[in-house]
């Protein structure tokens, strides 16, 4: 009797763990933008910098929860300009305003708001987003000469009043990341070659900056990337959208911030920044490190390694990859034997597709098989595409 009851509690327990795993799958393949998740870790999809009437954009906060509810994302910042009114009449010196609307946008959405603002000098250190502030109201711009309205810095602010808005924003627990490294606007007389100033080091070193941006407006940055590296920074890819999200990237996906948190929360989100879980997912390319991008990779895949009886002459093993992703991943793949037909082993694992490939010229049993892949759009330091392996056990 005890025993019957006990296989009635385990039957009742593993129905509704099944339960909870097919719940769990079918919330998966709803997903719009469909990207594995990691082990230990959820694969949050973000953007983090993004601008509204509020300061030198063209749409209204709501508009912006609206694209990211309809982009599958999980999480945005709005990040207005601190020092830069589009509408001062309307704004009315409020300047969390915007993240408030976003907020009761929100409600009606899945999508978490994380509050967020650009410090945005025209000198060195040029911009960069804080995000987890929590009175955008509170941050000094005293670099500007007019009030914000003009957007005209001083002649020659002191380092005292560039570093004061960080200054404060530390002081609110901000999360700071270097916006947009770029040479455009750089001062090379007065700073160098280097995009990484003396003031950027001072700010490493005060804990004022914990991030870049490896993408922005979708356009990937190699010295950004070198710099993310060198300094052990968390990478970033974002839009800085202005207008209407959906013309700008009519031919591909939004860049998005991968954040590989704990948990689906503000305070997820704000561990694994911290910890630097991310990549950075643009176009048909991941940036990540290589702990990640491995994981990453190998949770895209289902593979199966399966005898053949299709050849009474010639033993062969059918290798079945099956790509769950979004993502095509262009790899060489690689065994101790013969791919048929696939000289170099270059192959493409096109997005939700079964490709099968043959693996001939087996002079033994094999119990198991290696697999080497380079993918060649994953990339997990400047300039190195991320390598890997898998040992398949063989099946009937
Ligand atoms: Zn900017
Ligand atoms: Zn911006």
């Amino acid at each position: 009797m005890k025993l019957k009851k006990f296989t009635y509690l385990l039957l009742a327990g593993l129905l509704c763990f099944g339960a909870e795993l097919q719940a769990q799958s079918v919330k998966k393949a709803e997903e719009k933008v469909k990207l594995p998740d990691i082990p230990g870790y959820q694969t949050l999809k973000c953007d983090f910098h993004m601008h509204t009437v509020f300061s030198d954009g063209h749409v209204w906060p709501s508009f912006r929860l609206y694209e990211a509810n309809r982009d599958g994302l999980d999480a945005i910042s709005i990040t207005e300009h601190i020092d830069y009114e589009g509408y001062p009449d309307e704004i009315k010196k409020d300047y969390n305003k915007s993240h408030q609307i976003a907020t009761e946008s929100a409600a009606k959405t899945d999508v978490l708001v994380i509050q967020g603002v650009e410090i945005s000098p025209r000198v060195t250190p040029y911009h960069h987003n804080a995000l987890f502030v929590k009175d955008a109201n509170k941050l000094p711009a005293d670099y500007m000469k007019d009030g914000k309205k003009k957007f005209v810095m001083k002649d020659n602010p002191t380092e005292k009043q560039l570093l004061a808005p960080f200054r404060d924003a530390k002081k609110q627990g901000a999360f700071i990341f270097y916006n947009h490294p770029n040479y455009r606007w750089w001062d090379k007389d007065k700073y160098g070659l280097d995009l990484f100033s003396d003031l950027h080091r001072k700010m490493l070193e005060e804990g004022l900056l914990h991030g870049v941006e490896v993408v922005n407006s979708g356009i990937y940055n190699l010295e950004a990337h070198r710099m993310a590296e060198k300094y052990n920074l968390t990478m970033f890819a974002n839009s800085d959208e202005h207008r209407d999200i959906s013309y700008t990237y009519r031919h591909s996906h939004r860049p998005m911030t991968l954040v590989f948190a704990a948990e689906r929360s503000e305070d997820g989100i704000r561990e694994a920044l911290q910890a630097r879980r991310t990549a950075v997912y643009f176009d048909n390319y991941l940036v990540g490190r290589e702990q990640e991008m491995d994981a990453f990779f190998k949770a895209s895949l289902d593979i199966k390694a399966v005898k053949s009886t299709q050849r009474n002459v010639e033993p062969v093993i059918l290798i079945h990859i099956q790509n769950n992703a979004d993502i095509p991943y262009d790899v060489v793949c690689q065994s101790d034997y013969d791919f048929e037909n696939l000289p170099l082993g270059r192959i493409t694992l096109k997005p939700h597709e079964t490709t099968t490939l043959t693996l001939k010229t087996l002079w033994q049993e094999l119990q198991e098989v290696p697999l080497r892949f380079e993918v060649q759009n994953v990339l997990v330091s400047p300039e190195k595409a991320l390598q890997t392996e898998l040992r398949l056990r063989v099946t009937e």
